[in-house]
């Protein structure tokens, strides 16, 4: 066997993994044209296949269930219905969320008439709901064989999470960057990455190794090649202290030590007790989809589901940081808007998750945080959808509570004037986003890691007025930052006592904290 032809790349998440290679497309010509149909279009569309499967069911069940479809199917051919959707699509909303508002309304009207049988139809419509809300947002990327190494360009966020990790496998990118979104899910997943490695001839099929500890990417040159597939991920350390995240610095004073969450079921292997709680949970790589986005019920069960395992710990949700380059699936019409911009610019999205985040408040210690926040004016306008939708709760009796609200600090504007963020309840810094707009260089360029070294002293800088802005309000970083020892002195210095890091990061900030004073000053014998 030849011997294997050896690139140097550079390591963006450990671990070691060798299989067949999956060579991707470029990203933008794999991506999927927007859709060229209106609102109304796509709806009738949507009618008319939910329809035809509907058809086709009759002719295979039994006479009782073949009623139950029968007037499903009257329902979707009532014209007023779609005409209710039609009003909504023409003031303006994204047809999927048009169709969940209009059933939604008629559910509501169902589950609270005084007729049981008037009642029992509610399911027999949220059925169709779902039904046509699939066929509405059913628009995903083409998966890859499982325990396969991706090799290309770049990658999406929503392919890394729609891919099943459980077989193994690896991704060696051409270029990309350590601290795009796609380095932080691997590393969250412990699946080895590297980036930067150059664009090199590779055939679909032929094994490759990724070094995600060297950074390096090693070939093999016969196609028939025998190494089998292997996946040799970092351990994650079992020596995870059970101290609820509560560390003392070497001079007695108070350091709080949450986590990072991606995904719900991230936190299955951690035992809740070796954190303070979960600082940020990235909702957009757990709802991934407009379907998704427009589901109240999923997005209250995932929540739901991280409040149960923090068992009363502060369980931070971020709302959905979407747009740019984090676009959710399905939602086509293209905008430059990010995080709470876009979330305000469309609230029929954030009202949902307001609702779903309002309902799980009653079950723990949740917090909800905004992304990439500018002006006091967002988290005021988000504050009150907060309201508004409380009170369309309680009109309906279902329990709830508004939970505290806070903020992102990643727009250098935002950190500067944090003095006036009266309506926010605390601050998290954003390490990533604030480096890449001080250095002006967007965080997923090869080059950025460079540009974000040479201006660590314009993030400490900006980092230490920031908390001094901050006054007597809950301060934490959540940015990668928090998660490099040797940063975590300068943090200290610049007033930060909660730092919230990756699981797998625990254990190095720990040992960083206890040999460090308060103020970031090496302990005595250090
Ligand atoms: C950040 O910007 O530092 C941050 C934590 O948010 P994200 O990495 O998800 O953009
Ligand atoms: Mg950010």
């Amino acid at each position: 066997m030849a011997a294997p032809s050896r690139l140097k790349a550079t390591s963006a998440s450990p671990g070691v993994a060798t299989g067949p290679a999956y060579v991707a497309e470029p990203v933008a010509a794999a991506a999927s044209p927007p859709s060229s149909l209106s609102g109304h279009a796509e709806l009738g569309d949507a009618i008319r296949t939910a329809t035809r499967e509907l058809q086709n069911l009759v002719t295979e069940t039994d006479p009782d269930s073949g009623d139950i479809i029968e007037f499903q199917i009257e329902v979707l051919q009532d014209p007023t219905l779609t005409e209710m959707v039609g009003t909504r699509i023409d003031a303006g909303e994204n047809v999927a969320f048009a169709w969940v508002g209009t059933l939604d309304g008629y559910i509501l009207e169902l589950e609270c008439s005084e007729e049981d049988q008037m009642r029992a139809r509610a399911v027999d419509i949220l059925d169709i709901k779902n039904r046509v809300l699939s066929i509405l947002t059913g628009t995903s990327l083409d998966d890859f064989p499982a325990g396969s190494i991706y090799v290309g360009r770049d990658m999406e966020p929503s392919r890394f999470l729609a891919h099943d990790w459980s077989a193994g496998g690896g991704i060696a990118l051409y270029g990309g960057s350590a601290v795009g979104h796609v380095a932080l899910l691997a590393r969250s997943r412990s699946i080895p990455m590297v980036i930067g490695a150059g664009e090199f001839a590779i055939e679909g099929g032929q094994h490759i190794e990724v070094d995600g500890d060297l950074g390096v990417v090693s070939l093999q040159t016969a196609k028939e090649n025998t190494t089998p597939a292997r996946s040799d991920r970092p351990a994650t350390s079992t020596a995870l202290s059970a101290d609820n995240g509560r560390l003392r610095t070497a001079d007695g004073s108070q350091v709080l030590l949450s986590i990072n969450v991606n995904a719900p079921d991230e936190v299955d292997s951690i035992p809740a007790a070796t954190a303070a709680g979960i600082g940020l949970m990235r909702s957009e790589f757990a709802v991934t989809s407009l379907g998704d986005a427009a589901n109240e019920e999923k997005q209250f069960a995932i929540y739901r589901r991280l409040l149960d395992w923090a068992d009363g710990r502060a369980v931070t949700i971020r709302m959905l940081d979407i747009g740019g380059d984090k676009p959710l699936a399905g939602l086509t019409d293209a905008s430059s808007l990010r995080g709470v911009r876009l979330l305000l610019a469309r609230p029929e999205i954030a009202r949902v998750q307001a609702r779903a985040l309002l309902r799980t408040a009653i079950f723990g210690g949740l917090r909800v945080m905004l992304p990439m926040v500018t002006f006091p004016s967002d988290v005021d306008n988000m504050r009150e959808i907060f309201r508004e939708e409380s009170t369309e709760l309680a009109r309906r009796g279902v329990p709830h509570r508004i939970p505290p609200i806070g903020m992102m600090v990643e727009v250098p504007a935002a950190a500067l004037m944090l003095d006036r963020f009266e309506s926010a309840d605390f601050f998290s810094f954003g390490t990533n986003d604030l480096a890449q707009y001080l250095v002006a260089s967007p965080r997923e360029d090869a080059d950025f890691a460079l540009y974000q070294d040479r201006a660590v002293p314009a993030v400490l800088r900006l980092l230490s007025q920031a908390v001094k802005l901050a006054g007597a309000k809950p301060v934490s970083i959540c940015g990668d930052m928090a998660g490099d020892p040797s940063r975590t002195a300068d943090l200290l210095a610049a007033g930060i006592h909660h730092f919230s890091v990756a699981p797998a990061r625990l254990p190095a900030i720990r040992s960083a904290i206890v040999g460090l004073n308060a103020d970031g000053t090496k302990a005595a014998g250090e």
